[in-house]
């Protein structure tokens, strides 16, 4: 399989030989993907570890889109309950392999919307700022967009953004949190914790069930955002106890650019009357085309749903859970450790004689796919990401200035992927002088 990937007469020495070997006995989900083409050099296709950031399309994506869109021209208004895939009870047929992959019972989980939106749908329920507990709590490496979102729901409430947001920063020379220190942080004003299960910048995967216990135990709400988690890690969001927790589906979920995102709510709030924002897909599916002046919304996080929901969206997050489901987070977590740990280790033999060094704790229990590089040296992260780009056909992810992201993931990825993208940093990074 993997010499399909390699155009013939070239000559491999013994490391590339070596993660061929690899991913002949460990080889991944590849065929099931579309991955980009290389228009010169050796390899027909691009190192890809972006991953985290687009997902690549699964081939049965184009498909099944084809065919839920030929139902509108079929059907009409009738696809509504005639169509293959009939789109009134669409979005429930999501709802299990999501529930699934998050460990999450189906009544506390949907999917709708991307994931900001969602965000705010949820602090709508979850942040109920008063005068002596208004402060959220965050990441201060947070992706920009759940900064703002907090800020303005602050704002939204009458406080001060300033005073109400926490940041939390590593120690001084650290580069990533340690629990012992988001856990001191959350004092008695503290209304709602917002962090992200695997931080999208350092690749590190917080102490999901001890923040959660810890922030509870000091009466704040806590909630996740699971972006970087979400088909990355194993989660366990009911039985952690956790209040509320979103994430989109583009990255590990492979559902496509802006593709539709899910939500998770604990059962215990499902029947406790929070306030929310409704509309007509708020209200239980047995009354909603009674046309009724008010809603009567089920005890489930559907609740949490306002408008009717974008079929064609769906499509590709549905194919994309059903790969999960056949495949396994626990199993896919366990490619995923192999295939992180030997990129771990081909970097390591560069990294030391050059301006390069991994941010992304070293512990596989404290990490998902991913492994971030901070870059010295005056070079800067985009500029290398173009260089592995256009000269050797590997896709990275670069964060200005100095942070590049490589993501192997464990659906698609190849051994021999991390071994191109070791040699090209050798390559296009200069030793130490
Ligand atoms: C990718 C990502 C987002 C993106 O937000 P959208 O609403 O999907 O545009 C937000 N937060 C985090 C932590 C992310 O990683």
């Amino acid at each position: 399989m993997s010499q399909g990937r390699m155009r013939p007469d070239r000559a491999m020495d013994p490391v590339e030989a070596a993660a061929v070997a690899l991913d002949e006995a460990d080889p991944g989900w590849r065929e099931l993907f579309d991955v980009p083409p290389v228009e010169a050099g050796p390899y027909p296709e691009v190192a890809y570890f972006a991953g985290n950031s687009l997902g690549l399309r699964p081939k049965a994506t184009r498909v099944e889109l084809l065919e839920d869109l030929d139902s509108w021209g079929r059907w009409g208004v009738e696809g509504h309950l005639d169509a293959k895939r009939p789109w009134l009870p669409y979005h429930a047929s999501l709802t299990a392999a999501a529930a699934r992959l998050v460990g999450a019972l189906p009544s506390e989980t949907v999917v709708m919307n991307s994931l900001t939106i969602n965000l705010h749908l949820l602090m709508v329920s979850f942040y109920r700022p008063t005068a002596e507990r208004f402060k959220i709590v965050i990441e201060d490496s947070a992706f920009p967009s759940d900064s703002y979102a907090v800020r303005s729901q602050v704002s939204f409430h009458g406080y001060s953004p300033d005073a109400a947001v926490v940041r939390l920063r590593p120690r001084t020379g650290e580069e990533v949190l340690r629990t012992e220190d988001v856990v001191a942080a959350l004092g008695p004003d503290v209304a709602l914790v917002l962090l992200g299960g695997v931080n999208y910048l350092t690749g590190e995967l917080m102490d999901l069930p001890a923040i959660t216990a810890a922030g509870q135990a000091a009466g704040a709400v806590v909630g996740w955002d699971l972006a970087h988690a979400a088909g990355n890690v194993p989660l366990a969001l009911h039985d952690w106890d956790v209040d509320f927790a979103a994430w989109c589906s583009y990255k590990y979920l492979n559902s496509g650019p802006g593709a539709l995102a899910g939500v998770f709510v604990h059962e215990r709030h499902l029947s406790a009357g929070l306030p929310r924002f409704e509309g007509w897909w708020s209200t239980e599916e047995a009354s909603r085309f009674e046309m009724a002046p008010e809603s009567r919304p089920p005890a489930s996080a559907e609740a949490w749903q306002v408008s009717n929901p974008p079929i064609f969206s769906m499509s590709p997050v549905r194919t994309s859970l059903e790969i999960f489901d056949q495949v396994g987070i626990a199993v896919l977590r366990e490619r995923s450790l192999r295939l992180t740990a030997y990129l771990e280790k081909l970097l390591a033999e560069i990294t030391p004689t050059r301006p390069l060094r991994v941010i992304t704790p070293a512990d596989p229990a404290r990490r998902g796919a991913q492994l971030s590089l901070r870059i010295g040296g005056g070079l800067r992260a985009g500029e290398l990401a173009r260089t592995l780009r256009f000269e050797h056909g590997v896709i990275a992810d670069a964060r200005e200035p100095d942070v590049l992201r490589l993501a192997p993931v464990p659906l698609y990825s190849l051994y021999h992927d991390c071994w191109r993208a070791v040699r090209a940093l050798a390559e296009a990074v200069p030793e130490n002088a």
